[in-house]
């Protein structure tokens, strides 16, 4: 094949701006986890998520969080926008779920968006419409309570060969973003979680209800029920002066299963994660004590901020850590003494 040179031309903003938001928002989890996010970063105490036909037709997340200034409206969807980080240093300190200022803006780009909010300075709410580029089209007031609703109509939409595979694989994307929810209800002190799917027959079902509790064993015992937390064990390791992790894993005798490896909860600063090289010394040490069954697992590791980059992939759920290895040896030694000193004994009749 004879390849002929071509013009190099810059692609148009609104072509970039559809490419990369599918990188952003990869699918139903993704989309609802930065809604999510975004209410917790507005220190919501109560997080509502309703999805039409699982998410396909629409969804939303209500808040009664600080809700968004009527000064923000007009750049609330723009691509990079946020109230969250202004120079690059900040993410060294960083305490927030967001900071790139890109959920709005992709979510504009793949769906409909729309947003109805109030702070406490506002007698009445806003609601707010936005075009595929995150530009404000309309506003208009109307009732609501403080805090922000932020709906998203037919999410993907506008990739053709994302909105098939998305209608096709449904059940299963609503599958995650339940699992994904419950990693959120767990570690979120405080917050109450509820999360109901209404069918097209308008038949509604409450996926996930919480209490908002202050602790991690309540929101334990709420979202994987008590008989599962009467299997778990208390954790507590001091990595070093400023890491410690804290959590439940199952103890050696009452595991989660043969082979399935799911329940398993890691968290950096309160922050869901997946961790897979944690993940392999926490497995590879309890199958050392039980090796028929898996743990369920729900740690959050609380290090300085300065210490590891969540900017790594566009979802945020990958982090790199600077002492990674001393981490994971730390982690190793402490769960060694924990398992070797538990009573090793293995029965079908305790699994959960
Ligand atoms: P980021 O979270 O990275 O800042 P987003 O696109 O998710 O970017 O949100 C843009 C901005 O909109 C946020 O910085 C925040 O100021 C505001 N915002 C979004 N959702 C909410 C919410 N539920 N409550 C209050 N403010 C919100
Ligand atoms: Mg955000």
């Amino acid at each position: 094949m004879v390849v002929e040179a071509q013009i190099i031309k810059p692609i148009g903003k609104g072509i970039v701006h559809r490419i990369c938001a599918g990188q952003v928002i990869l699918d139903l989890s993704s989309a609802v986890k930065e809604l999510v996010e975004n209410s917790l970063d507005a220190g919501a105490t109560s997080i509502e998520i309703s999805l039409k036909d699982f998410g396909e037709q629409w969804f939303q997340v209500i808040d009664n969080g600080c809700g968004i200034s009527p000064n923000n409206f007009k750049v609330l969807a723009l691509k990079h926008h946020t109230s969250k980080l202004a120079e690059f240093h900040d993410l060294q300190s960083l305490t927030t779920f967001g900071f790139r200022g890109e959920a709005l803006s992709s979510l504009c780009a793949l769906g409909n968006l729309t947003v109805e909010t109030r702070t406490a300075s506002e007698p009445v709410a806003t609601h707010l419409t936005f075009d595929s580029s995150g530009v404000l089209v309309a506003e208009r007031k109307t009732a609501r309570q403080i805090g922000t609703t932020v709906m998203v109509k037919k999410l993907f939409s506008s990739l053709p060969v994302r909105s098939k595979e998305f209608s096709r694989n449904i059940r299963r994307e609503y599958g995650k973003l339940v699992s994904l929810l419950n990693a959120y209800a767990l570690i979120a002190k405080g917050v109450r979680f509820v999360c109901t799917n209404t069918t097209g027959k308008n038949v509604r079902s409450v996926v996930l209800k919480t209490q908002g509790s202050g602790s991690l064993k309540d929101n334990i015992i709420t979202v994987l029920g008590m008989n599962t937390f009467s299997c778990l064990e208390p954790v507590t390791l001091s990595i070093s002066d400023s890491c410690k992790v804290e959590g439940f894993l199952s103890k050696s005798g009452q595991g989660n299963g043969r082979n399935l490896v799911d329940r398993q909860y890691f968290f950096v600063n309160g922050r869901p994660v997946d961790m897979p090289k944690v993940s392999k010394v926490v497995n590879e040490l309890y199958r050392g004590a039980n090796s028929k069954q898996y743990p369920i697992v729900i740690l959050n590791f609380t290090v300085p901020t300065r210490t590891y980059d969540v900017n790594v992939t566009p979802d945020k759920r990958k982090i790199f850590f600077s002492e990674e290895n001393a981490l994971l040896q730390a982690l190793r030694e402490g769960l060694q003494q924990i398992y070797s000193a538990s009573n090793v004994c293995y029965s079908v009749n305790e699994v959960v």
